[in-house]
């Protein structure tokens, strides 16, 4: 199995730049050492990849992406984009089940943790999802919208919220739910969620709400790359993004879905993740990226995402950072990664620049490891089967 040395790497670690100048070794796909100095006892057997004038952070984890039935490509997309592990919230069983044997069997692809189905009700989201994605001939025609007007979808009562909640606690799982506004936020704070999946699109958080998501303990996963498809905002930061792609995989980024009301607006995801910041409650990166959808592309919306949050929530870029890697392996209990210490993962970005004090460079990626295998092509990498 390969061995690595990083030379002379700015070590972001997850929390703080801990090093301006460290040597990162890697083997059995494990971090083996970090020091100031050169190591003395390198052996002939190792690759030494040059780190000057770079940073070197932990691999990125996008806690919230759909891969469906497309895992090869989503996954191997996301790691080249320096995402090294998704977390799919929703997905068909035998998908879910394919994903996973991909990222058990191969290192050129992202890990992935699956919820496989979500539970719903009947008449209950994501019942328009399907539809969405349902080509067979009991297509009803009913159209995608994905935030309908409320007679449109049940909503599941509070003692059906709640034995969901208990009975994922039983198994010792995380229970996480897809909210989009204020009643819905407070229902699912109420039943006792581990993590609410999106942000609000109806108004700013009031102060009820940001003490109840305080009191609850539970963290918010924003997904605000994909409300500003379903509102139509940031056509401009998306095009910038899009700048390294080209045909119908940029011109898919530059697009958007509008799905949203005209009443929703991003702006009360921006004023939410705001607050919850300032309130200590824990904020983890996540995208709802999924295969083709409109002003999305897997693993590059994770770092317009992280933007979002610094030119638009007012998080620093070491906060932002924080959202995607420790903050993030620490709530979806991922306890060997999100880190560069000694014994954990070696799941590593390498970028051109500081990104702790510039979020625009992380699409800067030169290297991207996965269990100690280093990425041939990152980013911007033709995708093959
Ligand atoms: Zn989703």
């Amino acid at each position: 199995m390969a061995r690595h040395l990083i030379s002379s790497v700015r070590l972001f670690d997850g929390d703080s730049v801990s090093h301006e100048s460290a040597y990162v070794e890697i083997a059995e796909g494990i971090i083996i050492g970090i020091t100031d100095e050169r190591p003395a006892d390198l052996r002939g057997d190792l690759t030494e990849i040059s780190g000057a004038g770079c940073t070197l952070l932990p691999g990125l984890i996008d806690g919230h992406v759909h891969v469906y039935n497309q895992a090869r490509e989503c996954l191997g997309q996301s790691l080249a984009y320096g995402v090294t592990t998704v977390i799919d919230l929703h997905n068909e069983a035998p998908w879910a089940e394919e994903a996973k044997r991909l990222a058990r069997e191969r290192n050129d692809v992202a890990d992935i943790l699956s919820s496989f189905n979500s539970a719903t009700i009947p008449r209950g989201w994501p019942r328009n999802v399907f539809l969405s994605l349902d080509s067979s001939d009991e297509e009803t025609g009913e159209g995608f919208n994905l935030v309908p007007e409320e007679e449109l979808l049940n909503t599941p009562s509070m003692i059906v919220q709640q034995t969901l909640v208990e009975s994922a606690h039983r198994h010792s799982v995380l229970a996480v739910a897809h909210a989009m506004n204020h009643s819905d936020t407070h229902a699912v704070l109420q039943a006792g969620v581990d993590a609410v999946v999106h942000s609000l699109m109806d108004k700013p958080p009031t102060t009820e709400l940001i003490a109840a998501f305080k009191d609850s303990g539970a963290f918010v996963v924003p997904t605000l790359t994909v409300t500003a498809s379903n509102t139509g905002a940031e056509a401009e930061s998306r095009a910038r993004f899009a700048d390294g792609l080209a045909g119908l995989q940029k011109e898919n980024l530059c697009a958007c879905t509008r799905y949203a009301r005209t009443s929703q607006s991003i702006q009360a995801g921006y004023d939410q993740v705001r607050a919850l910041q300032a309130a200590g409650v824990d904020i983890v990166c996540g995208t709802d990226a999924s295969p083709g959808f409109a002003g999305m592309h897997i693993g590059l919306s994770l770092h317009h995402e992280l933007w979002l949050y610094v030119h638009r929530c007012g998080m620093s870029p070491m906060e932002a950072l924080k959202t995607t890697t420790s903050v993030s392996a620490r709530r979806w209990r991922l306890l060997d990664r999100g880190q560069i210490a000694v014994g954990k993962k070696a799941d590593l970005v390498l970028v051109r620049g500081d990104p702790t004090k510039d979020i625009g460079v992380t699409t800067n990626i030169v290297g991207v490891w996965r269990n100690g295998d280093r990425m041939l092509h990152p980013q911007y990498a033709p995708l093959t089967a």
